[in-house]
């Protein structure tokens, strides 16, 4: 097995890779896999890629879907939950496959999804047909594991609709593939502005020198870079890892967007963290460190929902006119609210 030429493996790894069938792959970038302790099966972004024995345990609660994407999908490949913003899957190739996924359901696989220019097509004319949808965001799969021309050719139809006043793409090529972020790729992007990136990064350990040149080289086109990153148990779920993480990201031009709980996925349940201990992460970040620096914590409701942030409340009560408000050190301090 090729995996056993780069990492040594634990029995729970062996014994997960033998049961593997006809789902999510195992797929890392030989980039990616140089930055993972060979011998540690523990170390943070390993566990992320290689897959345990957990990940065939359905959990209650846990579905394949759990966002309910399927049923706000009006053509394939386009999710139209919010008014005024589409979701377009665009592939369903990853350069490396998270074993977290929330689209587990549909990446790396053949399935009815074809992803050729007729399905985009389709997409395409809905968005064109639908005056509302001002934002639509490239995902899949990841859309910079496709060649520039394919890419160009969705931008460039995308802009051509006057309405389409956003374009956004979520992808995690430039921490897992980095070598891909040329100077061509850039030139192209750079043509469909407003174009926003957002980057999905999970632990410190990601950011190396080669991915801040891929940040820096995208931010230098122009393009704001946003992060998302999934809480994972043992992985970064701790006030230090994701501090170090949300810091390393401001030194190279990546506004920290969203921090999500783990979707239940099917077999996610090794990854999942207590609501509670992302509300504890953000109350570790906010007030003691750059406002830029902490992300929004948010529960992509299970059914189709659509995201739900969770802050920890800072209205303790009220006294008269004056609202009683606790800030990031626990102390309590009056406001006077006027009563309208
Ligand atoms: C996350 C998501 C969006 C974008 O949401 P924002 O909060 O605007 O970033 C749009 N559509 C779907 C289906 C989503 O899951």
């Amino acid at each position: 097995m090729g995996l056993e030429r780069v990492f040594r493996l634990s029995d729970e790894e062996r014994s997960a890779v033998f049961q593997m069938g006809g789902g999510l792959p195992l797929g890392i970038t030989p980039y990616y896999a140089s930055l993972m302790d060979p011998d540690d099966s523990n170390h943070p972004t390993r566990r992320t890629m290689i897959p345990l024995p957990g990940e065939f345990i359905q959990s209650p609660g846990e579905a394949d879907d759990p966002l309910g994407e399927e049923h706000d999908s009006p053509v394939p490949g386009l999710v139209h939950r919010y008014p005024d913003r589409a979701l377009f899957l665009v592939t369903n190739f990853c350069a490396t496959y998270c074993r977290y996924c929330t689209r587990a359901r549909m990446v790396g696989q053949s399935g009815e999804y074809h992803f050729n220019t007729a399905q985009y097509q389709r997409a395409i004319d809905y968005i064109a047909a639908h005056r509302q949808i001002r934002d639509v965001l490239l995902s899949g799969g990841d859309p910079l594991t496709m060649n520039d021309e394919r890419l160009e050719w969705i931008l460039s139809r995308l802009r051509a609709i006057e309405h389409v006043e956003f374009i956004r793409i979520g992808t995690k090529v430039p921490a897992v593939l980095p070598q891909r972020i040329t100077p061509a790729l850039t030139r192209m992007l750079r043509r469909y502005h407003p174009l926003w990136i957002s980057i999905h990064f999970m632990h410190p350990v990601e950011l190396t020198p080669e991915v801040g040149r891929a940040c820096e080289r995208l931010a230098d086109a122009g393009i704001p870079l946003g992060s998302q990153t999934v809480l994972a148990k043992g992985i970064n779920d701790d006030v230090e890892t994701m501090k170090r993480l949300m810091h390393g990201l401001l030194k190279i031009r990546v506004r920290p967007y969203y921090l999500y709980q783990c979707d239940p996925i099917s077999g996610s349940a090794h990854f999942r963290t207590s609501v509670e201990k992302g509300m504890e992460i953000i109350a570790g970040l906010r007030g003691y460190t750059t406002g830029y620096g902490v992300p929004t914590f948010v529960i992509d409701a299970p059914g189709g929902g659509g995201k739900i942030p969770l802050v920890p409340d800072p209205i303790v009560g009220r006294d008269g006119d004056f609202v009683l408000l606790r800030n990031y050190e626990g102390n309590v301090y009056r406001y006077p609210d006027p009563q309208v």
